[in-house]
């Protein structure tokens, strides 16, 4: 099963992607990490897209569909995988149908005022990239990462009025890949707006009955 996650930024995401995954041993693809861990290998790659990042600007289509499909080719993959920030425009959806099949898109829905708020609130791990938030996914120990030590950092785009500016970029872009999902029978929303775990719960029954119907 290869599934789609979509969610604006603070619509926790991320933390219901590794969740998912785990449930249904699938393989995690967050683009952000794998962006990250192309530019540490300084592969050809990484360094096409650092050039890129250094100097501001988007990591363009090309390159980034190349470095999730040579992800793609890992064997983690094989039983199925769940993209997670990837693909962010519908240039990128349709070079991804080149390649590998989609069964299930997944969109998180969160309204822009609480998306604001809990990125405001929000801590990241600079170690593994886990994030906490103090109301709904506090971190065991005040400030340090429970999965690697590392003390906990905010980050710079988390500012309310930079995560303003990401959710307007979100809507203008997803807004058409959602249609294209949606036009090919491929998509179901989830609300975002429940505590994680009922997320999660929804997440999981909605799935399960998509498997049954495919079997
Ligand atoms: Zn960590």
């Amino acid at each position: 099963m290869n599934l789609i996650l979509l969610g604006p930024p603070g619509s926790g995401k991320g933390t219901q992607s590794s969740r998912l995954a785990k449930e249904f041993k699938l393989a995690h693809i967050s683009t952000g990490e794998i962006l990250r861990e192309a530019v540490r290998s300084k592969s050809y790659l990484g360094e096409k897209a650092n050039h890129y990042i250094h100097t501001g600007q988007l990591v363009p289509d090309e390159v980034m569909i190349e470095i999730v499909q040579e992800r793609l080719k890992a064997l983690d993959c094989k039983e199925g995988f769940l993209l997670d920030g990837f693909p962010r425009t519908i240039h990128q959806a349709e070079m991804l149908e080149a390649f590998t099949r989609i069964h299930l898109v997944v969109a998180l829905k969160v309204e822009e005022e609480e998306c604001v708020q809990r990125l405001a609130s929000r801590k990241t791990c600079p170690g593994c990239g886990l994030t906490y938030n103090p109301v709904n996914h506090p971190p065991k120990k005040e400030n340090v990462c429970d999965q690697c030590g590392a003390v906990l950092i905010l980050r710079g785009d988390d500012k309310p009025e930079t995560v303003r500016e990401r959710l307007k970029v979100y809507v203008k872009l997803t807004a058409p890949l959602i249609e294209y999902y949606q036009r090919t029978g491929r998509l179901e929303f989830v609300d975002g707006t429940l505590a994680p775990d009922k997320i999660l719960q929804n997440l999981k029954n909605m799935l399960q009955s998509k498997i049954l119907l495919w079997k």
